[in-house]
């Protein structure tokens, strides 16, 4: 049973567009605690796929399992963020005029779970947790800083760490070095491959000396025209003819 141990498991999953099908009968399942990296061409219905595992987008047919019993297909966007399901998009979308520190003390409170607490001091546990995770995304000795002075990676990273902040069962992050310098995209793989082990991750990038970086002996998913292409190692899908071909447009 290879939904063994699944946190996601997406099964037969299609979404039309007026007919155009932007996922065609996707299956794919991500186990508890894998980094997995989905890439694929422009078009290939990543977005879309991230979409529906969000409840942004229903799927027209399939169902989508999160931790085995809840059907994401019925369930509301706030529900499956609530659920345990966090989302980074693209573009860093912190509090500018918030200090780091407060970003991720309120990122904790927004929480559902500890919301009553919004206006409570902090424990020395949740100030414990605040404080790991400023040293985790590179950003201790920042925390006084206003948060729209940093720069474009570092607030990539605190935005991380808002999710992290929510203890979200899975993490989604959507191109999560798109627009970093070298350097802020070398520690960006780093900070990943701490988290590898600890959490449930897909990641969704076009960088692909990142994802190489990244995938180690883990999976990588190609996605192409909807569904599947190829699924394997990272040496393994950049050998695929199959992969080649789609890359080069032929
Ligand atoms: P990717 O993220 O891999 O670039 P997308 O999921 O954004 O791919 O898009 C997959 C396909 O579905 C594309 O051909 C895109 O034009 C189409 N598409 C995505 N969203 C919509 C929409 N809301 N209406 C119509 N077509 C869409």
């Amino acid at each position: 049973d290879t939904t063994h141990g699944a946190i996601l498991y997406l099964e037969d999953i299609s979404v039309s567009f007026d007919g155009f099908k932007a996922i065609n009968k996707l299956s794919l399942d991500i186990s508890v605690g894998e980094l997995r990296c989905i890439i694929g061409p422009n078009g290939a219905g990543k977005t879309t796929m991230m979409d529906v595992i969000t409840g942004k987008t229903r799927p027209t047919s399939g169902t989508a399992w999160f931790g085995q019993t809840m059907n994401l297909a019925t369930m509301t966007e706030a529900q499956i963020a609530h659920a345990g399901i966090g989302r980074k998009f693209q573009r860093p979308t912190v509090f500018e005029q918030h200090t780091v520190f407060d970003n991720l003390e309120l990122a904790m409170k927004m929480d559902k779970r500890v919301a009553p607490t919004l206006f409570a001091r902090l424990t020395s546990e949740q100030a414990g947790k605040i404080e790991a995770v400023l040293r985790l995304i590179r950003l201790n000795g920042h925390e006084a800083r206003p948060a729209g002075l940093l720069s474009h990676g570092q607030k990539q990273w605190l935005e991380i760490g808002m999710l992290l902040m929510q203890e979200p069962q899975l993490i989604l992050l959507d191109e999560p070095v798109a627009g970093m310098s070298d350097a802020e995209t070398a520690r960006t793989a780093e900070l990943l491959n701490e988290l590898r082990g600890k959490h449930s991750i897909m990641v969704v990038e076009h960088d692909m000396g990142f994802v190489t970086e990244i995938a180690r002996q883990g999976i990588v998913t190609v996605l192409h025209e909807g569904s599947v292409l190829a699924q394997g190692r990272m040496d393994e899908v950049q050998a695929d003819e199959r992969v080649i071909e789609v890359y080069l447009g032929r």
